[in-house]
């Protein structure tokens, strides 16, 4: 079976091999928040604009310091903003604020913390060094080179450095449409009573805030029956969008019907299993040039396989890189046994022990236990080549979006 890094991959492929390039908008700055960039941000001017002291202190010459006990005049006053018209000469300072720019003559800056003030006489109880203090002019960027460039994620470290540059509104591409349909004829909405043997539409609200927050724009298209043609309108529906994704009915079960709607429509499958579990059953086809994802109904499948498949292909319709898997390591907190050829995302508790991650598997039912899962910060990922791992050895964890 195929192994859930193969299947990521080739979603990466058949995404890019639609040749989609999102449309443009043009926004304000303070709505760019997890848009990605269509064109580039530029430096406006050199940055810094001028040779910036990054310290109060004074404005000196390097040299007049190099004796013990060094004393300076002080000329003048620079506040942030402010101007200096003159020039330090030898044996002469210029008191100085933070952010204010170094005025010509002087070529360091001395800390406050390291003088002492008699009325126009600075003693320095050390030696500066030539650039102390200052942030050269044109050091962190040149006027007219990217500062951003396209296809990033706007984050707020982008959005300050937009706003620094002045570029207040943004070219970004248009998000991409994840319609998201639920399937079974037992699942009733979250907002209904349930009948004894059915169950209130879970996937609907974690798949909607799944793709909101991966940066798409959820279409909530409800529940569709087991019943095959109700299911192949909705499918239909679901098709207008760049991205179908399905929770339930893709399993080997007499009414799971998912998989033969699709072929009915003409569906190209790229694969119909993955070896993990949760999330063995899960499907993804392309549909009249649409991504359909199938993924398996039991709650925290759908949650692992959204996360595992559809955020790269999210990414990439987005006019983004598909984001990496941020799987990291941790020591084993307590012992951990899965057999079998699967690799498994088990619930668990990422905590941090000093600079050491430590994880712990959390007792669950599988893959219907949201309550588990609701508990657990992270997954603990182990493979069928370490069927048991004793306590403190490293393993693969992949946090939980969000949760961390
Ligand atoms: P399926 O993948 O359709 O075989 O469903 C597997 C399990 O997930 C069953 O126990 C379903 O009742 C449950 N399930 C399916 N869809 C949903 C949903 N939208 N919300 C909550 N549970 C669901
Ligand atoms: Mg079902």
């Amino acid at each position: 079976m195929l192994p859930y890094t193969d299947a990521r991959q080739k979603v990466i492929e058949i995404a890019e091999s639609l040749g989609r390039t999102p449309h443009r908008e043009v926004i304000e700055i303070e709505h760019a928040f997890g848009r990605i960039l269509a064109q580039p941000v530029f430096a406006d001017r050199d940055y810094p604009p001028f040779n910036r002291s990054t310290r109060d202190g004074f404005a000196v010459r390097a040299v007049d310091t190099s004796a013990p006990g060094a004393r300076l005049e002080c000329i003048g006053e620079l506040r942030a903003g402010g101007v200096f018209e003159g020039v330090v000469g030898p044996g002469q300072c210029v008191e100085i604020m933070t952010g204010a720019g170094v005025p010509s003559g002087a070529d360091s800056v001395a800390m406050i913390e390291h003088t002492r003030r008699e009325g126009r006489t600075i003693t320095l109880d050390r030696e500066v060094k030539r650039g102390d203090h200052i942030v050269p002019h044109g050091s962190e960027a040149i006027a007219g080179t990217p500062l951003v460039a396209a296809r990033s994620r706007i984050g707020y470290a982008e959005m300050a450095l937009a706003a620094q540059a002045g570029a207040t509104r943004l070219e970004v591409f248009t998000t991409p449409r994840v319609a998201i349909l639920s399937t079974g004829d037992e699942v009733v909405d979250a907002r209904a009573t349930p009948g004894p043997l059915q169950v209130r539409n879970s996937n609907g609200i974690s798949l909607e805030v799944l793709a909101r927050t991966a940066g798409a724009q959820p279409v909530q298209l409800g529940n569709a029956p087991d019943d095959k043609n109700p299911l192949r309108k909705s499918i239909e529906r679901g098709l207008e969008a760049e991205i179908l994704v399905l929770s339930g009915g893709v399993s080997m079960g007499k009414y799971d019907l998912v998989e033969q709607v699709l072929a009915d429509l003409g569906a190209e499958f790229h694969f119909t299993g993955v070896a993990i579990r949760p999330g063995r059953p899960a499907v993804f086809a392309t549909c009249r040039d649409k991504l359909v994802f199938g993924l398996p109904g039991n709650p925290v499948s759908t949650m692992v396989t959204f996360e595992l498949f559809v955020l790269p292909a999210i990414d990439l319709l987005s006019g983004a890189l598909p984001r990496p898997l941020p799987i990291f390591r941790a020591r084993l907190a307590t012992p951990a046994c899965e057999k079998g050829p699967m690799v498994h995302f088990l619930p668990a508790r990422i905590e941090w022990e000093g600079r050491e991650a430590r994880v712990s598997q959390l007792p669950w039912q599988g893959s219907g236990d949201i309550v588990a899962l609701a508990l657990a910060n992270g997954f603990l990922v182990v493979g069928p080549e370490r069927p048991e791992i004793a306590v403190g050895e490293w393993v693969d964890v992949l946090p939980r979006r969000g949760a961390i």
